[in-house]
């Protein structure tokens, strides 16, 4: 059985006192979600010592947004996966659409980002999706499936067990738009046979996949009932504790 996960990403929000209040927030309602139902915060770099000291106790675990393409060395201003294990991550996201629309994330950078990450010991959620050009063309599903293929074609059935995939629409990421449960379905259901096709059925079977974009209490259950979607990657709506555990609640 797939683990089902809710993820927040923070993104470049809350100060640093706002976000461990943020995260004792989510703490302190985290033994509300079923035992069968991950919980992750992602907060900015700045926030994740404290932020890890704020989670200890609770199910909840800690991840970065990403990571640096390189272990160590003269790579000014970038923060390597040890120091993310150092201060108490279990994940981190990569290959947000964010990442590879605004700082220049090429399938090459993230396949080096996730060895890296994978050496560590931290488990990965990688994220793939479609731009409204792309989607509008009816290239989503190549585009989905080619991204998918460029970074885990060069990892293991092994190394899967430590990482997630999230299908993010970027027409769909803060804009208020979300996918509808069929969009969305359509899509995992399709990453799942890429998956089969690059590695195996157990893989697609055990790979959990989570739904990102605009995602919120009023939508999650819709989307969370899809029988390939097995959680979701929440942007705005987990900078609200009660919205972000309202969601976990969803399945
Ligand atoms: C995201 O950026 O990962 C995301 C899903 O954002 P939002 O929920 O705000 O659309």
């Amino acid at each position: 059985m797939r683990k089902k996960i809710v993820a927040g990403n923070w993104k470049m929000n809350t100060t640093r006192p706002d976000g461990i209040e943020l995260a004792k927030a989510v703490a302190a309602r985290a033994a509300e979600v079923p035992a069968g139902v991950g919980l992750i915060i992602a907060p900015p770099f700045t926030h994740l010592c404290g932020c890890g000291k704020a989670l200890e106790g609770s199910k909840v675990e800690l991840s970065a947004q990403n990571c640096a393409d390189h272990a160590k060395g003269a790579y000014t201003g970038e923060i390597s996966v040890d120091m993310l294990k150092a201060v108490g991550c279990q994940w981190t996201i990569l290959g947000h659409s964010e990442r590879r629309q605004y700082y220049g994330e090429t399938d090459e950078k993230l396949v080096e980002k996730v060895k890296l990450a994978l050496e560590a010991g931290l488990g990965v959620i990688l994220c793939v999706g479609e731009n409204l050009a792309e989607r509008k063309a009816g290239k989503h599903l190549a585009i989905c499936a080619s991204q998918t293929e460029a970074v885990l074609k060069n990892f293991t059935a092994e190394d899967m067990k430590k990482i997630v995939i999230a299908y993010e629409p970027v027409w769909a990421i803060g804009t208020g738009e979300t996918a509808t449960p069929a969009q969305a379905e359509e899509i995992h259901a399709h990453i799942r046979k890429v998956l089969a096709g690059l590695f195996n059925q157990a893989v697609a079977d055990d790979t959990t996949i989570l739904y990102g974009g605009s995602c919120k209490p009023s939508n999650a259950k819709e989307l969370f009932a899809q029988p390939d979607i097995d959680g979701g990657l929440i942007g705005g709506a987990a900078l609200k504790a009660d919205d972000f555990i309202q969601i976990a609640l969803s399945f």
